[in-house]
């Protein structure tokens, strides 16, 4: 595998470059790929974090004067504030699903949109995909069925579910939808290429029924009211601690999928209140 290191430009395929952003933390591992698309006209997809110069000087650079396109898969800080900095480098277009945290793009695009260079050398299309996040868009090159994958699938790691904008149930039903693109590959935001498309999708879905089902079932079990710590504290024993308050995020849309599927609901407070209590609803039982 070819290594992460900030600033080196990785060749992966014939089509393919990819440029490691230096922001390394417990939420980005290693940091945030950025992935040069293209040979003769260039498509950058997503320009990374603003905090960089170095960053954006190397992706240019590595651009040589082509980059046509930026392109982005969301708009949180470690993706997409990069974009201005790169259009002032190339004058390039920005392209995104919306307007959001500061991401002006010159044009907004949506589910099926095609980007490719004149000579068709790639077709790169966008494919909604909301959970992580509301706008987030996975770009697929469809010829070689690799799949940009941004946040919603990455390596090492699942990603978190933050609501109220990150939601679980629309979150797995984008893991369907890109299980349904018969990809190959998945080249993600965050860590190394992922070889087994297929299997990787399929672990993140049985990965999240799983935390489900222990969700509803420590609910069950408990004869008090559960706090979203509580929760955390009993079922992500496996997660180091640090990570425990992250984790709450995603325990919370658990708790709000469950709600709206008439399996929980919150004893105190609301759905809307990580600080909200939880008891579990029998099937059927009515009140
Ligand atoms: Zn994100």
């Amino acid at each position: 595998m070819p290594e992460l290191i900030a600033g080196k430009v990785v060749v992966l395929t014939d089509l393919v470059r990819r440029v490691l952003a230096p922001n390394p933390n417990i939420m980005t591992g290693p940091g945030t790929n950025t992935y040069l698309i293209g040979r003769d006209d260039i498509a950058v997809l997503d320009p990374g974090p603003d905090d960089s110069e170095a960053h954006l000087d190397a992706v240019a650079r590595a651009g040589g004067g082509r980059i046509r396109w930026i392109l982005v898969t969301h708009t949180h800080s470690d993706h997409s504030p990069g974009a201005a900095g790169l259009k002032e480098r190339t004058g390039a277009e920005v392209l995104g699903y919306d307007e959001r945290d500061g991401f002006a793009p010159d044009r907004t695009i949506g589910d099926g949109h095609v980007v490719a260079d004149d000579v068709q050398r790639f077709r790169l299309r966008a494919v909604h995909t909301p959970g992580h996040a509301s706008n987030h868009l996975c770009y697929l090159l469809d010829r070689e069925r690799i799949l940009f994958s941004g946040d919603h699938i990455m390596s090492g790691s699942t990603v978190v579910i933050a609501p109220p904008d990150g939601d679980m149930a629309t979150y797995l039903k984008s893991l369907a939808i890109v299980a349904g693109l018969d990809a190959a590959t998945i080249f993600p935001g965050h860590g190394d290429v992922i070889d087994d498309a297929k299997g990787k999708i399929e672990e993140y879905t049985t990965h999240r029924l799983a935390r489900e089902a222990e969700v509803a079932a420590h609910l069950a079990a408990s004869p008090a009211p559960l706090s979203v710590e509580q929760l955390v504290a009993a079922i992500y024993v496996g997660v180091i601690p640090e990570l425990h308050p992250i984790a709450q995020f995603s325990a919370w849309a658990h708790l709000r999928k469950l709600t709206a599927d008439g399996r929980a609901r919150p004893a105190t407070g609301d759905i809307d209140s990580l600080d909200a209590t939880w008891v579990g609803v029998r099937p059927g039982h009515v009140e």
